[in-house]
């Protein structure tokens, strides 16, 4: 159900899609959305619209996705603390950490910006490995992205190429690593016009010209099927089309070298059974009937894809000489497949209290994310750099811009100013950590933005020495006390 005006902003919409929902969530979500609306009061958005739309469609995003209700609340108030005057303390008053935490990463995350400089993938990269601490940070900011991606229409042309290509690069294989199929094709068509405007429009044309064909003939096939299976006894929960989406088609067709002629299967069938064993029931049955397309059959049953995704896939020929897809899974595999990770945060599996640590032990994230290397570009750097940061325990911290620098763990703000510049290292008179005055041997925590109060005269002190963790920083603390300190300090540093 997509969401039409201000009218449909009201939480009551949220608790229709979260059946096990108790009275004193209801009761958090409530107050999280006047908390929301009261503080995005007098902004809105591009399209004209209270901001308090964006946020609330967040949530209902998430619910959709059937998340708990603090995620969900948290959702709703993503926004809160980067764009309204309210402080973390306000929020923390009317609402348990657990949220505001939360809230603080989405925070965080959303300072990052993408340029289309590598590096910046790279840092969005290591970023994402960081949040992996709390994995539903990083679907809050998923559930944000496609609102903004499906609002993309009434913000400058530029902004929106560099917007669309970022989620076509970043969120959507981020969805698809977590497994979140849905999410994933979801973010796909909303950027797909916006960076490929030709390509949209071929792709479009093509599937409304099969389009048609390929319903007749899958209603042909289904009613066969359905008759068949029956005759077989194969138990069956449904059977679906499904419609591919614009943006898979058009990579198949680019596999294709745009070759209309060569795609037949705009269509899919999806046949939905009770177990495992009524999977390959069913498949047995199928092949029985029509010639499987050879090369085509995929066993990601007994062998699932790195993502967790599980199905039998084959390809028939249909008689009339089109080819069909056709996917069999049970109810279990279907959820996994649609919403991925969220389907083991889900409401019902794990109630209200999550801990990180059965989101981590529900999630497995690390071997996902470990599996996401495959993927990427200069795999070499990212795997050194992922080694190290999952090997090695690593801190990551933001500058207040929103770069990201990594740190070993035990590390203090004197290594940060080194690692951001050796001259800051040098002129560091004090240290800001998330907006409070800290002692420069405060030991730094995954997450936490750094400021580096610099003055002109202020110099590395000895005692600096001990407080800091890096070789980097330690080397350049000696040499400048070698080279200006007192007789005695050199002496002593020797
Ligand atoms: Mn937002």
């Amino acid at each position: 159900m997509k969401l039409q005006s201000f009218e449909d902003m009201n939480p009551e919409r949220i608790f229709a899609l979260l059946p096990d929902i108790t009275e004193k969530d209801k009761d958090l979500l409530r107050r999280a959305c006047e908390f929301a609306k009261k503080a995005h009061e007098g902004s809105f958005r591009k399209s004209g619209e209270p901001y308090y739309t964006h946020v609330f469609a967040t949530g209902y995003n998430l619910a959709t996705l059937r998340m708990d209700p603090d995620t969900i609340a948290a959702g709703i108030m993503h926004d809160v603390l980067e764009d309204t005057q309210v402080t973390e303390e306000e929020m923390q008053k009317e609402f348990d950490k657990r949220i505001v935490t939360l809230v603080q990463g989405v925070t965080k995350l959303g300072k990052l910006r993408y340029s289309g400089v590598e590096r910046h993938v790279e840092s969005l990269r290591k970023f994402f490995i960081a949040m992996a601490d709390d994995i539903r940070v990083v679907v809050i900011k998923l559930c944000d992205r496609l609102h903004n991606i499906q609002t993309l229409e009434f913000v400058s042309p530029e902004k929106q190429k560099r917007i669309a290509l970022e989620t076509l690069e970043i969120h959507a294989r981020l969805a698809d690593r977590l497994g979140m199929g849905r999410l994933k094709a979801q973010l796909e068509d909303a950027a797909f016009p916006y960076v490929y405007p030709n390509e949209y429009n071929k792709t479009l044309e093509f599937f409304d010209s099969m389009a048609p064909i390929s319903e007749k003939q899958i209603e042909k096939v289904v009613a066969t099927l359905d008759e068949e299976l029956t005759t077989f006894d194969v138990e069956i929960e449904r059977i679906d089309h499904r419609v591919k989406h614009l943006y898979s088609l058009w990579q198949k067709l680019k596999r294709y070298k745009m070759d209309t002629s060569k795609v037949h299967d705009v269509v899919a069938l999806r046949i939905i059974v009770p177990t495992v064993s009524d999977c390959y029931q069913a498949l047995g049955v199928i092949h029985g009937m029509y010639r499987p397309v050879p090369g085509r059959f995929k066993d990601y049953i007994a062998v699932p894809k790195p993502n967790g995704y599980r199905s039998l896939h084959t390809t028939i020929f249909s008689g009339d000489g089109n080819t069909l897809e056709i996917q069999i899974r049970t109810k279990e595999m279907h959820r996994e497949a649609e919403y991925g990770i969220a389907s083991h945060l889900a409401y019902k599996e794990l109630g209200k209290h999550v801990s990180k640590e059965e989101i981590k032990k529900k999630t497995g994230w690390t071997k996902e994310l470990l599996e996401w290397q495959k993927d990427v570009e200069h795999h070499e750097e990212f795997m050194k750099n992922l080694k190290s940061d999952f090997f090695e325990k690593r801190v990551f911290v933001l500058t207040p811009k929103g770069d990201v620098i990594d740190l070993p763990e035990g590390s203090t703000p004197i290594d940060f100013a080194y690692s951001v510049h050796s001259d800051i290292g040098d002129h560091t008179a004090g240290a800001k950590v998330n907006g409070k005055l800290v002692p420069l041997d405060t030991i730094l925590q995954n997450r936490d933005v750094v400021e580096i109060d610099i003055k002109e005269n202020a110099s590395p002190k000895r005692k600096w020495i001990d407080m800091v963790r890096t070789t980097f920083a330690k080397r350049h603390i000696r040499n400048y006390i070698k080279e200006h300190g007192s007789t005695l300090e050199k002496l002593l540093t020797r």
